[in-house]
């Protein structure tokens, strides 16, 4: 740290990304990236925007905007485009809390959550996932507090149903709850069809895991017309340029071509049970993910043994040194081909030859 760096940021410990190694090839099952390329409408639309950036992007993002309305039945009045949902999400901190609205979010949930409270100074509360790790919805009524959920929850890829949200809704009427679906598109069902009926609800999704780019970063978040309207003034007074040129071409593209989406998600959903069966045949257990990953343990194998393991053997997946979860692993599917690297590994290690 530099005798320079403010007073207000000197305990701040920021988020940790997933490895993104480039010395070596691995197979990546580490950050929920999906396995397969995005469209080739997307790839197209960005070659091509990439010969006008010498100019700004458009700061409405109003093609793209209206693109993503459209299919989630919402006008563009009711949706903000951002750089990767991790904005928007950091913008609904900066929004929607402070000391008289403090934050309420699982103990074991996505990571940025809490690094985003402390980034703003906002108090917060950290609620106890059930033992089986499901969320306790009795935990959320009447909480009083700006209450972020993931749903599918990271990194159980357990979910909550949108009417046990709407409790959560209904019974905070003075709060905005934030729903934060980067993974309903692999088996989740969706509450961005509430945003019609509840001012106080905000669905941030991504263009991330189910459609293929993450390294665009591009995300978005739903909600009613006024809430829309205070992230965009907090978007414009931060970068209004928040979505570059290439990244909106492409996510144009990739919003022309659902069924290369749909596509992508159904596979995802046949190896994901795949692997799942294949892994409780050598003795794992796991959560019920509806997510992009799995969410296991195995009784003789330490977890931060396996991850170790599995990394010398070229293949990544993540592992949280956390109380409750440290015998887990996080294991991204991927294709049927990553799949089956995977299980040979396991059962390597399982059999004690490595
Ligand atoms: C991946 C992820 C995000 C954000 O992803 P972006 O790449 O910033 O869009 C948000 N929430 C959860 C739970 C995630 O796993």
């Amino acid at each position: 740290m530099s005798r320079f760096f403010s007073e207000k940021f000197a305990a701040l410990t920021p988020y940790t990304p997933g490895e993104q190694p480039r010395e070596r090839k691995y197979i990546k099952l580490n950050t929920n990236e999906s396995p397969f390329p995005p469209s080739p409408k997307a790839i197209e639309a960005a070659a091509k925007a990439a010969a006008n950036l010498q100019l700004y992007s458009d700061p409405t993002c109003k093609a793209l905007a209206e693109k993503v309305a459209q299919r989630y039945g919402v006008s563009p009045n009711q949706m903000i485009l951002v750089n990767g949902s991790d904005e928007v999400l950091n913008f609904a901190f900066m929004a929607f809390c402070d000391k008289d609205h403090p934050a309420a979010f699982p103990d074991i949930t996505y990571g940025f959550y809490e690094v985003f409270a402390e980034l703003h100074h906002i108090p917060y509360t950290k609620i106890p996932l059930r033992e089986d790790f499901s969320v306790g919805i009795e935990d959320y009524i009447g909480i009083h507090k700006t209450v972020f959920i993931a749903n599918p929850n990271a990194p159980t890829g357990m979910t909550i149903s949108p009417a046990q949200v709407e409790r959560i809704l209904q019974s905070n009427p003075d709060n905005v709850i934030v729903i934060d679906e980067a993974y309903v598109d692999f088996g989740a069902e969706s509450c961005v069809p509430l945003v019609q009926k509840y001012d106080n609800l905000l669905v941030t999704q991504t263009f991330s895991k189910s459609r293929s780019l993450a390294g665009g970063r591009l995300g978005f978040g739903i909600g009613a017309e006024a809430l829309i309207a205070d992230l965009h003034t907090i978007r414009y007074s931060t970068n209004p340029y928040n979505v570059n040129s290439m990244t909106m071409a492409a996510g144009y593209g990739v919003m022309c071509d659902e069924a290369y989406t749909q596509k992508n998600c159904q596979t995802v959903c046949e190896n994901r049970a795949f692997v799942s069966d294949e892994l409780k045949k050598l003795g794992f257990e796991m959560t019920e993910s509806k997510a992009n990953f799995i969410f296991a343990r195995h009784p003789a194998v330490d977890g931060g043994a396996l991850y170790a393991k599995l990394k010398e053997m070229g293949i990544l997946v993540r592992h949280f040194e956390k109380p409750r979860i440290r015998d887990y692993n996080r294991i991204t599917v991927g294709t049927r081909e990553e799949m089956q690297a995977l299980l040979d590994a396991v059962r390597q290690i399982l059999e004690g030859n490595v």
